[in-house]
């Protein structure tokens, strides 16, 4: 789930992590795809008609993609409730917030969206200062217990769609659910592509337990062993020991 404030940059940065396979939620594209064509159409303002509509359809969206298992789903929603993220979490979602600063924000929505959605960043803004204030009357642990809570469950999801036997990314051995077939033994971890250290959020593969350690913070990604081999002439996926 992508939040964030208008005008933040919620669907640029959904492009630019999307894989092809995966699919994007946007309620401004879907109302775009509603509205019928005008000239100089304003592409954020939207009938009442086109709102309801493109309000179901996205439901329809989100309901559906709640049943796929091997691709991800990147839903943009500016504003959801406490109790809506509670229960995108629960069922294993990741929470990305973008947010380029409340200046960059007030200034886009000046130039880029209709005269009301300059309130709607203004309260975005205020609730967040108040949440800031909720959350530090929290102990930190809460925090990193519920990044916990969501990496584990985007773990299952992964193991869930994984295929046994599929070559690990980084040392090219065959991966499997039974820790025991592994070659170190160790059940499956789930590692970020775009690692935590360069601001990646969404755990999206699984590597053997060692080869995650050893990939660390994505420094070494070039020395990883699946690479040496490929590069002395044999497929990486395709080795015995
Ligand atoms: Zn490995």
């Amino acid at each position: 789930m992508v939040t964030g404030p208008p005008a933040a940059g919620k669907s640029t940065w959904c492009s630019e992590h999307a894989r092809p396979e995966d699919a994007i939620i946007d309620f401004d594209l879907i109302a775009n795809a509603l509205t019928p064509p005008r000239e100089g159409g304003n592409t954020h303002d939207h009938s009442d008609a086109v709102k309801a509509v493109a309000k179901a359809a996205r439901q329809a969206a989100i309901d559906k993609a709640l049943t796929l298992n091997d691709c991800d789903v990147y839903l943009i929603h500016s504003t959801p409730s406490d109790a809506l993220l509670d229960r995108y979490r629960r069922i294993g979602a990741q929470v990305v917030t973008i947010d380029p600063g409340r200046d960059v924000v007030m200034s886009r929505c000046k130039t880029e969206r209709p005269r009301r959605i300059l309130a709607v960043a203004a309260q975005w803004y205020d609730s967040q200062a108040q949440a800031d204030d909720d959350t530090a009357a929290r102990p930190a642990r809460n925090k990193n217990k519920e990044l916990g809570r969501a990496h584990r469950n985007q773990r299952d999801r992964l193991v869930k769609a994984h295929t046994d036997g599929t070559a690990c990314w980084w040392c090219g051995q065959p991966m499997y659910r039974d820790p025991a077939r592994n070659f170190d033994g160790k059940p499956l971890n789930a590692d970020h592509t775009i690692s935590r250290a360069k601001g990646g959020t969404v755990a999206d593969r699984l590597l053997h337990e060692r080869c995650n350690k050893e990939r660390g913070d994505g420094s070494r990604d070039h020395t990883r062993p699946a690479l040496a081999a490929t590069r002395g002439g044999w497929a990486g996926n395709s080795m015995t020991w």
